[in-house]
């Protein structure tokens, strides 16, 4: 059995990955919502990884789809650069006139990445959760908070009854 909780800077690095990677193949196979996918895919991952308490889950989810906007500011211009990058749709010439109207854009497009990626990671964790045993207070022994091996029937340290 897993571990049932990964530190969250390791499912929202783990969950940033995968949305950044998936969000960019799919760009570059002109995938309709190829970001907003790769932030979904994100947030499921981190979510298995993270699912103590769900909302945890829906924590790393929501940071992984939420960096995953700088990553691309990164990332678009390198693909483009390397003439992977398919002809976008384009954005609209008023937006283009209007700095403000390209900014409100830009932090619907942060928010909805980082809302997929949330609902991602609070699926998941909610899923795993049900699938997987909780380990309790067994973990560790109630008297000394020594940790316990998973089949420990008495405390190697204090030799305490566990269960
Ligand atoms: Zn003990």
């Amino acid at each position: 059995m897993s571990p049932p909780a990964k530190s969250l800077g390791f499912a929202v690095l783990c969950g940033l990955g995968i949305s950044v990677g998936v969000g960019t193949v799919l760009l570059i196979l002109n995938f309709a919502l190829s970001l907003e996918t790769g932030a979904f895919i994100g947030g499921l991952v981190a979510g298995q990884l993270l699912f103590i308490p769900v909302r945890r889950g829906g924590l790393a989810g929501g940071l992984a789809g939420l960096l995953s906007f700088p990553a691309y500011l990164v990332v678009i211009p390198v693909i483009d650069e390397a003439g992977l990058l398919p002809p976008q749709p384009g954005i609209p010439e008023p937006f283009y006139e209007s700095p403000i109207l390209l900014i409100v854009i830009l932090v619907i497009e942060v928010a909805i990445i980082a809302g997929l990626g949330f609902v991602g990671g609070v699926v998941s964790a909610y899923l795993k959760s049900r699938t997987t045993p909780l380990i309790g207070d067994e973990d560790t022994c109630p008297r000394c908070q020594t940790a316990l091996p998973s089949e420990a029937i008495y405390c190697p340290n204090c030799g305490r009854k566990v269960r």
